[in-house]
């Protein structure tokens, strides 16, 4: 069986002025360390041999039908506007229409020099493509709306970073679209109108068939943004470099450099070494995605023949956004104590407890599982995740008692609360082993992972959070 992929290409069909076209850059020795088959398969893809897969997914063959380019696009990093990004290290290779129709990006990320790399060398090495591989999964499986991850290959060369030189590799991304509010920026800060336009008519179509005009795009990415961030904070995940390049229109989470998941809880958490400020700090998302929303609405604003007359609606648009993700955040986190449909009323309940949690030094996904078995006024597990446990006793008896006008709890908070999180310690205990040929934990962990609200046999170990000696500290981009 030979390797086929049913590409129906629209971006290149865009004129050039949104991309540049160009091929992935060969690499010296391509070898597949992960294909995700059941992803190929929703693709479309029949899966070739082993040896046909590393060549396609290290870009050292260009398989019939793509169109290979290199996406343009700027973007707000750290609040700064950088007029020009771009695919630097990352290739299109096109668009293929999966069961159900729904259409999506195949990119390879790391797949050499672009007109876009500006210093970099087009390259990633082994540790960042198997941390998104992982984490990406993980989070599609949590239910999280995420890029995916197909292929991860190593290449058999050099990547040299500050650590020195590290094994080279391609992680072979699979995303709704890779259209970022970047992507409107860079048009809309150059006045090229007609592209904008032309943009904002590709964006509706091929995500938001339903909206209507710019401001309809902008809503639309509102209410998904909006959903996507309290999802987040409801696993107690951290993207970390929440960049407006790093911000997609489709509302899906994309982008794995130095995000993590929380261990213990603190609101005020960062993980990224060059998040000095802590910007992007776990309690700061939902307000960053307003201010991301907002260049978007900025961006979007331009194509108007009359930009001020839509000034207002689109300022009418972005203001409602803070309500909703924390609508979105109340529903899930009225969840995760077991209140089926929660109202305002409870949210003294939940932001009571998570307060005891940040002073308790409490383990973030350890608590809210173990609320499941806390139900019962006989105690349970919860309260051992506190230095304090009186902190968790004297919360619980109010918890209880809301509780009793609930049908189910338990089985919401089963729903709701994760068994297992892709924990840093286990990351980078992955990537170590890796790095010295043993792909056990990788397994392993994407095995896991894949089902994270089920108990599994022998996976104990995948819960426990890390021993003093195994704290990561620090998470570092991929570049
Ligand atoms: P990121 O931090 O991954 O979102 O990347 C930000 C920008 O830097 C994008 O334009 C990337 O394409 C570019 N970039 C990151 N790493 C590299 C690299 N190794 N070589 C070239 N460009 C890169
Ligand atoms: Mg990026």
């Amino acid at each position: 069986m030979t390797l086929h992929i049913p590409f129906d290409n629209t971006y290149a069909a865009l004129p050039p002025v949104f991309y540049t076209k160009q091929a992935p850059v060969p690499v010296k020795a391509p070898e597949l360390l992960a294909y995700n088959a059941a992803l190929g398969a929703e693709l479309g893809i029949t899966a070739g041999e082993r040896a046909e897969l590393a060549e396609v997914f290290a870009g050292n063959r260009v398989p019939e039908g793509a169109a290979p380019l290199a996406q343009l696009y700027a973007g707000h990093q750290f609040g700064n506007y950088n007029p020009q990004l771009g695919d630097g290290r990352a290739i299109l290779l096109g668009e293929t229409v999966g069961a159900g129709g729904a259409r999506r990006d195949i990119q390879l990320k790391g797949s050499g020099r672009t007109p876009y790399s500006r210093g970099g060398d087009g390259r990633a090495w082994l540790g960042p493509v198997l941390r998104e591989y992982v984490v990406s999964e993980a989070m599609h499986a949590l239910g999280i709306p995420t890029t995916r991850a197909l292929a991860a290959v190593t290449t058999g060369e050099l990547v040299w970073r500050e650590q020195g030189g590290l094994p080279g590799a391609v992680l072979t991304r699979v995303a709704s679209s890779h259209l970022r509010v970047g992507t409107f920026q860079i048009f809309a800060a150059r006045g090229e109108t007609a592209a904008l336009r032309q943009l904002t008519d590709y964006a509706i179509q091929r995500h938001y068939p339903e909206a209507e005009g710019p401001m309809g795009l902008l809503r639309a990415v509102r209410d998904r943004q909006s959903e996507l961030i309290a999802a987040w904070m409801s696993v107690g995940f951290i993207h970390g470099v929440m960049n407006t390049d790093n911000s997609s229109i489709s509302g899906e989470t994309i982008d794995y450099g130095p995000c993590a998941f929380m261990d213990v809880y603190h609101p005020s958490t960062v993980f990224s070494s060059i998040d000095r400020m802590g910007r992007y700090a776990y309690s700061n998302q939902p307000d960053i995605a307003v201010w991301n929303l907002a260049q978007l609405a900025t961006a979007l604003i331009q194509q108007a023949e009359d930009p001020q007359a839509m000034v207002e609606e689109a300022t009418e648009i972005v203001h409602a956004m803070p309500a909703l993700t924390e609508a979105a955040w109340l529903r899930r986190f009225g969840a995760k104590i077991g209140i089926a449909e929660a109202t305002r009323e409870d949210m003294g309940l939940i932001t009571d407890l998570m307060q005891r949690m940040a002073a308790g030094q409490a383990d973030f996904t350890n608590t809210f599982r173990a609320l499941v078995d806390t139900v019962s006024p006989d105690g349970g597990p919860a309260r051992d995740e506190f230095l304090e446990p009186e902190a968790f006793d004297s919360w619980a008896s109010g918890w209880r008692a809301r509780l009793e006008q609930e049908a189910d709890p338990a089985a919401v908070m089963a729903a709701a609360n994760p068994v297992y999180i892709p924990r840093n310690h286990r990351i980078e205990a992955m990537i170590e082993a890796a790095v010295a040929g043993d792909m056990a934990p990788f397994e392993q962990l994407n095995t896991v992972l894949a089902d994270p609200y089920t108990v599994q046999d022998g996976a104990e170990d995948l819960r426990r959070p890390p021993a003093e000696s195994e704290i990561v500290t620090a998470t570092f981009c991929g570049t």
